[in-house]
This record gives structure tokens, C-alpha cells and sequence, in this order.
């Protein structure tokens, strides 16, 4: 066992929770490239180089501390984002990279020598909170490997991105060799993680093994019908919108709950009800849907489930139903036999471990593009996350290390075999 020192990790997070925008009990807020965040980045590539990796930084703010490999074939890579939320607790991105660098540490005390380069990434943007889009630093990893530009967005401010990191790279004080982090060669990523979810800490589990990142649907749907005065129209008479929603979202969530309960989800986040006016029937209802599933066959059919509710439901009572399609992403699978000597590995140390889906985006999708990619989650407590009561137990961080340390141990036989 790697026998992985949870006292070096947590240190590490306290650390890293003190550089915020935001007052400590309110939570952490580190939005990327802000001067917190270049703080951040200064103390992880410190921490990088105490540990004797040789640190590089490449053109979106994206760090990989290398411990170079013996006699290498490829890479094996490990690590999250340091990017937080407004107001986010302390592990979420961050457990990953910590639990990283201590395998990096492991290998070095316990005089393991890698054939393969091992690389800990801590990336960008992942949350999304600076641009609005998620994942945009390791979207821009994927992409310099591919040859291509920087993705065109901007900051919510209008900046265009290439502006906001030339405007970043002043405020960062430890200089790294700049460049690309990665090339094309044999790799596989592994991203530690908190569930940011209850089901391990229920179960009393370990370890959890995403066996696939769900696919995401979110639509709109509008209903329109006839608003009138409360008073005078009669109930047989009313063509209410609100009533429709309600039977649509109850309906659907009960269908969800029965046949996909641990398999998908669907969460009706925001409603509209027009006119909005406690004196007058709703004339017009507006909600939104957002269904998660491991198996795009549950996916398609829950969307459809929807669909047929609310045609039913608009008929019954004379409404006009439409939709608004915003976005569809597939599910995205895990590395099999990565997943495998994930689970072997718990095994040997005598760790409880359970397959999972990620109900969350990771930067594993980006990486499950073009190498084989796995995700070991850790057990939160109450399933708590991006809120500042967040926590991941010293036990619970030390056993996602020394998994992750034989995992990488295990990987580097397989890299070039
Ligand atoms: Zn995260």
C-alpha cells in the first residue's frame, strides 16, 4: 500500500481554501484567471516543484507537474481543475490535484521509478464560472493536441478569452516553462474526484468507479391557453396553463422515480406562470426540463415520456403545447479496463468499492475523447457540494490516494506493453 498522508493533503486544501474572493465561511470563490486564481495556480506550482515535478503551464492557465518516466512510451495522467464556483467549498476540483501530487509523492518515497512519464494536471475553467462555459480548460488541452485555437468564447464581461489570459499571465509572480502540457503519444487519464452526491456515504463505500458520465437533455416546454378572471370562470371552463405544468412535472418525476431511480433523473428547475398575478387564471406556463442518464436508450425515452405528457396534458385541456430544445449530450463512457484495475486494486487494499455514474461533468469527458479515461470518486459528507459545508474526511482523501498510486503503478504496465 502507498500508505498516502492525509495530513500533506489536507494542508494542501486548507491552503488553497484560504485564496478567495469570498470570506472563508461564506465559501470559496477562486473564478479563473482572476488574480485568486493565478495565487492558486502560483501555490500549486510551488507544491508541484517541491515535489519534484518539472512544471509547465500552456496558453489557457492549465498546470502539469511531470515526473519524468525511465524509459517512456507514453503518459499517464492524473489531476482536476482549481477553478471554483462563487461561493464553493473546498474539495470540489481541488481533491483531485492534491491527491495527484501525493501520488507523485508516493512514488518518489517509496523509490517506484516509472517506466512512462506521470504527469498531475490542475486545470482551468472547468466550472465555468468566468465564461460560462464548463470544462474549458481541458476543452483547450484537447484541442492544442488536435492543433487547433483556443475555443472563441468570452468572459461573461464580453472579453474575449485570448484578452482575459493575456491579461492573466501579469499577475501570475512563479514563471513555469510555457507550452503544450501534452503530445501525441499513448495516454490514460484518471481523475480523482468527490461524488458531490449521497450514495457512497449512505452505502458506507470506499471507493465509487464511474463506469460513465451522464448524458445531459435540457428543454423548455411553453404552454398556452386562456388567462381570465378567477372569479367568474368556471373550472370546467378554464384552459389553465399551471395546472398542465404541475400534472407534467409530478407525472414525469414519478415515472423517473419508478423506473430509472438510480439510472437517471429529471429536475424541473425553473417555472414560469404567466400572467404571474394571484388574481388571474395562468394564461401561459413556461418550465424547464433537465434529465441526466447513463444509457442514452433511458434518455431518449424519458425525454419522450415528457413530450407525450404534455401532449396529453394540452389536450385534455385545450392548450397549445411547444418546445424549446437547448442542449443534448451524450453519455460518455469510461475506460473499461481501466475501471477494472481501479477495482482490483481496491481489492488487494481491502476497500469497499462500488461502480457508479457520474450524474456531474467532469474533465474526464474531454480526456475520454482521445485516451482511455476513468474517474474514482470519494464519499462526501451528506452528499454536499459547491457549498461551503463541503467536506471529504482525512481517511476518505488518504484512500482515494493510495488508490489512485497503485492504479498509476498498475497503468504504467500497460502503457507501451
Ligand atoms: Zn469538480
Amino acid at each position: 500500500m502507498g500508505t498516502a498522508r492525509a495530513d500533506r493533503m489536507m494542508e494542501e486544501i486548507r491552503m488553497l481554501a484560504e485564496i478567495s474572493a469570498t470570506p472563508r465561511e461564506e465559501g470559496i470563490t477562486r473564478i479563473s484567471w482572476t488574480e485568486e486564481y493565478a495565487r492558486g495556480s502560483d501555490y500549486v506550482k510551488r507544491r508541484m516543484q517541491e515535489a519534484g515535478l518539472d512544471v509547465r503551464e500552456d496558453r489557457a492557465g492549465n498546470l502539469a507537474g511531470c515526473l519524468h518516466g525511465s524509459d517512456p512510451a507514453g503518459s499517464i495522467l492524473s489531476g482536476s481543475h482549481i477553478d471554483t464556483v462563487i461561493c464553493s467549498g473546498a474539495y470540489d476540483g481541488i481533491q483531485g490535484v492534491v491527491c495527484a501530487l501525493e501520488a507523485a509523492r508516493l512514488l518518489q518515497e517509496n523509490g517506484i521509478s516509472l517506466k512512462n512519464h506521470y504527469k498531475v494536471l490542475a486545470m482551468a475553467e472547468e466550472e465555468g464560472t468566468r465564461t460560462g462555459c464548463v470544462l474549458t480548460g481541458s476543452t483547450s488541452i484537447r484541442r492544442e493536441l488536435a492543433g487547433e485555437e483556443l475555443p472563441d468564447i468570452t468572459g461573461k464581461d464580453g472579453t474575449p478569452l485570448r484578452d482575459i489570459l493575456r491579461q492573466y499571465r501579469g499577475f501570475q509572480e512563479v514563471h513555469v516553462k510555457e507550452g503544450s502540457l501534452l503530445k501525441q503519444e499513448p495516454m490514460i487519464f484518471v481523475e480523482v474526484h468527490d461524488e458531490q452526491g449521497p450514495m457512497l456515504e449512505q452505502e458506507g463505500i470506499d471507493i465509487g468507479i464511474v463506469e460513465h458520465i451522464r448524458g445531459i437533455r435540457n428543454f423548455d416546454v411553453i404552454l398556452t391557453g386562456q388567462s381570465g378572471h378567477p372569479g367568474t370562470v368556471p373550472m370546467s371552463a378554464r384552459r389553465d396553463c399551471s395546472l398542465a405544468a404541475y400534472e407534467i412535472c409530478l407525472k414525469a418525476s414519478r415515472y423517473v422515480l419508478e423506473h430509472y431511480d438510480r439510472e437517471a433523473t429529471i429536475t424541473f428547475g425553473k417555472m414560469l406562470i404567466r400572467p404571474g398575478s394571484s388574481n388571474s387564471i395562468p394564461g401561459e406556463a413556461e418550465f424547464s426540463v433537465d434529465i441526466r442518464f447513463g444509457d442514452k436508450e433511458a434518455g431518449l425515452q424519458i425525454a419522450e415520456k415528457v413530450r407525450g405528457l404534455a401532449q396529453e396534458a394540452a389536450q385534455a385541456l385545450g392548450l397549445q403545447v411547444a418546445f424549446r430544445e437547448h442542449m443534448s449530450k451524450d453519455v460518455v463512457p469510461m475506460s473499461k479496463s481501466v475501471q477494472a484495475i481501479v477495482e482490483g486494486v481496491c481489492r488487494r487494499q481491502g476497500f469497499t468499492f462500488r461502480r457508479m455514474d457520474s450524474g456531474a461533468g467532469h474533465d474526464a469527458m474531454n480526456f475520454a475523447a482521445f485516451c482511455p479515461a476513468a474517474m474514482i470518486f470519494s464519499p462526501c459528507a451528506g452528499g454536499i457540494s459547491h457549498n461551503v459545508r463541503e467536506y471529504v474526511s482525512e481517511e476518505s482523501l488518504a484512500k482515494a490516494a493510495d488508490v489512485l498510486y497503485e492504479t498509476i503503478i498498475e497503468l504504467d504496465k500497460e502503457i507501451g506493453k
